[in-house]
C-alpha cells in the first residue's frame, strides 16, 4: 500500500532539481536527525519514520530502512529519478564545465596561432594557411569573449 502525502502544492523545482526544503515538504512526519532527516517512507506503509534523507554533494540522498528502492521512493512522490540530482544540472555547474572546456580550447588555439605566426615569420605561409590562421584568430577571440562572459556571470577565478 502506498502512503500518500497530503501536499497538493506543485513541486517547486529549483534550477535543475528540487531543493532539500521543497523535498521535505513532500514528506510526512519529518524530523531532524543529526545533520539529516527522518520521515515516513512514501513507498511503503510506514508506521514510523524509516526514510533517511540527507543533502549530498550532488543532490538529495534517500534511503529506506525497510528496503524500498530509490526509484520506488521518487515515483511514490510523483518525481522523476533525476529530480533529486541538483549538482550536475544547475546552470552554474554547467557553466563551470563549459568554462573549463573553454580554457582548454583557448590554450590549444593560442598554440596554433603562435605556430602560424612563427611560420609566417619564416615566410612559410600559403594563402590557405593564411585563411586557416584568420579562422583560428577569430575562434580565439570568440572563446576569450565567452570566457570573459562566464567570468563576469559567475565570478570564476582567473586561473589560466
Ligand atoms: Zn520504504
Amino acid at each position: 500500500m502506498r502512503a500518500h502525502t497530503n501536499n497538493p502544492k506543485p513541486i517547486e523545482e529549483a534550477e535543475g532539481g528540487i531543493t532539500l526544503e521543497a523535498f521535505l515538504l513532500l514528506l510526512d512526519k519529518v524530523q531532524k536527525h543529526g545533520p539529516n532527516y527522518l520521515a515516513r517512507c512514501p513507498a511503503h506503509d510506514d508506521g514510523r519514520p524509516s526514510l533517511r534523507v540527507a543533502q549530498g554533494e550532488r543532490g538529495i540522498l534517500v534511503n529506506c530502512y525497510a528496503g524500498c528502492s530509490y526509484n520506488e521512493i521518487v515515483k511514490a512522490l510523483g518525481l522523476r529519478p533525476q529530480d533529486l540530482f541538483t549538482d550536475a544540472l544547475t546552470e552554474k555547474s554547467r557553466d563551470e564545465y563549459r568554462y573549463r572546456a573553454v580554457l582548454r580550447e583557448i590554450q590549444k588555439l593560442e598554440i596554433t596561432v603562435w605556430q602560424c605566426e612563427h611560420d609566417m615569420k619564416q615566410g612559410r605561409m600559403t594563402e590557405s594557411d593564411m585563411e586557416y590562421y584568420r579562422e583560428k584568430i577569430q575562434e580565439l577571440i570568440n572563446r576569450r569573449n565567452e570566457r570573459d562572459d562566464l567570468r563576469r556571470k559567475h565570478g570564476f577565478p582567473k586561473n589560466d
